[in-house]
């Protein structure tokens, strides 16, 4: 039977779930499924060539019971108004469950900046904060980057809005590069976030990561630090990688850095010597110990589930497992680790740089690695402490502490 991929949908369904495990009412599922605020704006712009284009863009802002909402902007031809609402849902879960004092958001552009020049870029993302500026603040919602955003879109982002305001006010928007006031660590971080949750799972499974095979699904920014931190200092043997256009496959290793060099040369990973071609879906169902999807949504559903032939799945992704997925994993013993847990580095060093913004005082990366180990260690043990508690699989873990934090806020501001 196909399932209803509906992105929101999904993350509603996953929401009842957690509600119904944790004994929460109607009431409660409907003051937390839908999201507080919904922007939707257009931007016409000139191009390069002349031409006139119309964007359509969104910003979500999910949830504010436990601080400034929080969350990246996605720049993609398949964004949509019920993705952004989807990840704006799954931002409020993350920040809740690693337990910083943020509230969730999400924003995204319908567009391709791969087909655009530094020019339009510029514009696209000065226009959107136009847009947006009544909406957001450094006290009121924080965005930063994601899918095909990166720090010199922030950097424009951040001189827009203070512009606009006329005065400094750099922690509007987190993933700035580090001479705006950006964090040290923050490139990295996402995938940083992650390991250290792949390796208190590593450890509760008894796996060796010295020699482990991993496989890669998508080798942006998270996924080609996740390959060359498993690589550089765990000694892991990274067997496949792959982008939008393909996989590809060497049981005796990839290089993480060759992988990442050809794909700036060429714009894939595919035709790196010495390794063997395969699709997207093959990488998925590869014989290994930790499959990392690091791309977009909805690459494991009930299609594939049963197929899957790993250990972990270390979700760097948004939203890659279905809700089908996820109960077909859980009986296959696979030990999952949710997405808004696993890849929530990023956030957490977003809020570090917020603080490090407001005190003007910057840290090292070291001293930031070390704070981010402590957080996400800490969550992903109370994670499957829930889930064991409710014998459930760690994303209904997640979610049921991220729904106590969130209710509990709620409810000391009477709203509930
Ligand atoms: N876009 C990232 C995420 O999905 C980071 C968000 C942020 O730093 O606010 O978690």
């Amino acid at each position: 039977m196909s399932e209803n991929l509906d992105p929101f949908t999904i993350a509603r369904t996953q929401l009842s779930d957690a509600c119904k495990i944790a004994n929460y009412d109607s009431e409660i599922y409907n003051a937390l499924s839908e999201p507080e605020r919904f922007v939707q704006i257009k931007i016409t712009m000139k191009m390069d060539d002349g031409s006139i284009k119309t964007f359509q863009g969104f910003r979500s802002q999910y949830n504010s019971a436990r601080g400034p909402m929080k969350g990246g902007i996605r720049w993609h031809p398949e964004e949509s108004a019920s993705l952004v609402k989807a990840l704006s849902a799954w931002m409020t879960w993350k920040t809740a469950c690693v337990d910083i004092p943020l509230g969730g958001a999400k924003g995204g552009i319908i567009c391709d900046p791969r087909k655009m020049s530094e020019r339009e870029i510029e514009t696209l993302a000065r226009s959107y904060i136009r847009r947006i500026a009544d909406f957001i603040g450094p006290h009121i919602d924080v965005p930063a980057p994601d899918v095909y955003t990166n720090p010199q879109i922030m950097a424009y982002m951040m001189d827009e809005y203070e512009t606009i305001v006329r005065r400094h006010a750099s922690s509007v928007i987190t993933g700035k590069p580090l001479p705006l006031g950006g964090s040290a660590g923050r490139s990295i971080a996402t995938a940083q976030g992650g390991i250290y949750t792949i390796r208190e799972a590593a450890k509760d499974i008894g796996l060796n990561l010295n020699g482990a095979k991993v496989a890669v699904q998508g080798y942006g920014n998270a996924g080609f630090w996740a390959a060359k931190i498993l690589q550089n200092e765990f000694n892991c043997n990274i067997i496949a990688v792959s982008d939008s256009r393909g996989a590809i496959l060497d049981n005796d290793g990839i290089d993480a850095q060759q992988a990442a060099d050809h794909k700036s040369k060429t714009r894939s990973v595919i035709g790196l010597n010495g390794t063997k071609q395969i699709s997207n879906e093959e990488l998925l169902e590869l014989e290994c110990d930790i499959l990392v999807p690091a791309a977009l949504e909805n690459v494991i559903t009930n299609k594939n589930a049963n197929n899957i032939n790993c250990k972990i799945v270390a979700e760097l992704a948004n939203g890659p497992t279905t809700p089908d997925a996820d109960k077909i994993l859980f009986e296959k013993g696979i030990d999952v680790i949710p997405d808004f847990l696993c890849n929530a580095g990023g956030v957490t060093v977003s809020y570090f740089e917020m603080v490090q913004g407001y005190y003007r005082y910057f840290w090292t990366e070291k001293e930031v690695f070390e704070a981010l180990d402590r957080v996400m260690t800490r969550a992903y043990r109370s994670t499957v402490e829930q889930a064991k508690k409710f014998n459930t699989h760690n994303r209904m873990g997640a979610y049921i502490i991220s729904l106590e934090r969130v209710v509990e806020a709620m409810k000391l501001r009477g709203w509930l």
